[in-house]
């Protein structure tokens, strides 16, 4: 098999104080950055992709060549393939699973509803079965969202709040996603640390999210349409840099406990945990737009308009203590700092000339 071919050849095979990790979702935003930071420091990366059409699938493929240049090489695969994923495990004795994959966006979803039911609930199933099978059993860390708190007005948002108010659905799957993880962890033993993202943020970030689709938009000279709450106040999201979601994410790979295994001795019941990873100082939205006036020089043509109920939520902000306590977990990009070097990514990979009047790729 091609990929077999690669992944032996590729630096999949991990150095022997390292883990040997299955990135899902890898070719996606926050999989790249993982998976280059993993990398880095010699473990052990093979990542998964079905390089889907809801967003650009050519950055989707320059991330991949970035990867392949770091030795790591992305199986073109979808995770509800059950056959792929066992060859993979059996190919690679991975100690960690890191589940990214995931039809993200929250209005996406009023058009294509059963893409979230695919990725986002059957393909997790088809993932953690592959998981309950493989010998070794790896340790899982997977991405919910901090959309799981939905209509919850109790701010800052603590892993111990309500959930049961989604407003998108996205947020059920995701919610659904920690239920079904619960099951695994409680019947077959699997280690699971669900990671609740806040908003992130940065280089080869994702162009459905506003901070990117703005900046196109900005430098095109095209209006960006700012959502407002139904009462007038200005949406709020606690943006948070990609460097220190990456940081999450390692820590959170590096003290997951070795999963027990269904019918071997059992000398502790496999950890089951979930943990907010946010930046806890929420940003209006006029106040990205201005930030990005700034840097990019060009006055933004705003369109206020009330939020359609279309999925978002008015505000979040994450309280972060549990992971902080217990990842060592410590945000340190403010928005202005993160923005800056988004943007910066953004005009050298769209070799974009402020002089030529800017033509977009
Ligand atoms: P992304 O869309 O860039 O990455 C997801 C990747 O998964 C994509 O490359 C996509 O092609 C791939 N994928 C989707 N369905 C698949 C399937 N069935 N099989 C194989 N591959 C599939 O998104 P991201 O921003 O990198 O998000 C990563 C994870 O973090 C997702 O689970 C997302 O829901 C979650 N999350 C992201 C944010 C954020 O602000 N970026 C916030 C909260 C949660």
């Amino acid at each position: 098999l091609h990929w077999e071919r690669q992944i032996r050849a590729s630096a999949a095979v991990r150095r022997d104080d390292g883990i040997a990790v299955l990135v899902t979702g890898a070719a996606g935003f926050v999989g790249t950055h993982v998976s280059l930071a993993l990398r880095r420091r010699g473990d052990g990366v093979v990542g998964i992709d079905n390089f889907n059409a809801y967003y650009d699938p050519s950055l989707k493929k320059a991330r991949k060549a970035l990867l392949a240049g770091h030795g790591v090489f992305v199986v073109d695969g979808d995770i509800n393939d059950a056959r792929l994923l066992e060859k993979l495990f059996d190919t690679v004795p991975f100690t960690h699973v890191m589940h990214l994959a995931a039809q993200a966006g929250v209005r996406y979803a009023i058009e294509n509803p059963a893409s979230y039911i695919h990725s986002n609930v059957a393909g997790l199933v088809t993932l953690l079965e592959a998981c309950k099978s493989a010998d070794p059993q790896p340790a899982i860390v997977w991405a919910s969202s901090s959309s799981v708190y939905g209509l919850n007005d109790k701010v800052p948002f603590s892993e111990s709040d309500r959930t049961d108010r989604p407003a998108s659905l996205y947020a059920a799957t995701k919610k659904a996603g920690e239920e079904i993880t619960h099951i695994y962890n409680h019947i077959y033993g699997l280690s699971i640390t669900g990671l609740r993202f806040f908003t992130v943020y940065g280089p080869w970030g994702r162009p459905d999210m506003a901070y990117f689709s703005f900046t196109r938009n900005i430098l095109q000279g095209k209006p960006i349409t700012v959502y407002r709450g139904r009462d007038g106040t200005d949406l709020a999201r606690d943006f948070t840099y990609i460097d220190d979601i990456v940081k999450g994410c390692v820590a959170a790979l590096d003290t997951a406990e070795a999963s027990t295994g269904i019918g071997k001795q059992k000398r502790r019941p496999a950890q089951y945990r979930i943990y907010n990873l946010g930046n806890t100082s929420p940003v209006t939205v006029p106040a990205l737009v201005r930030i990005l006036e700034r840097y990019l020089k060009v006055k933004a043509r705003k369109n206020m308009v009330e939020m359609p109920g279309n999925g978002d939520v008015p505000f979040t902000h994450a309280n972060i203590s549990l992971a902080r306590a217990e990842l060592g977990y410590k945000p340190t990009t403010n928005l202005e700092t993160g923005l800056k070097k988004f943007v910066k990514w953004y005009l050298s990979y769209y070799g974009y000339s402020r002089r030529a009047g800017g033509k977009h790729q």
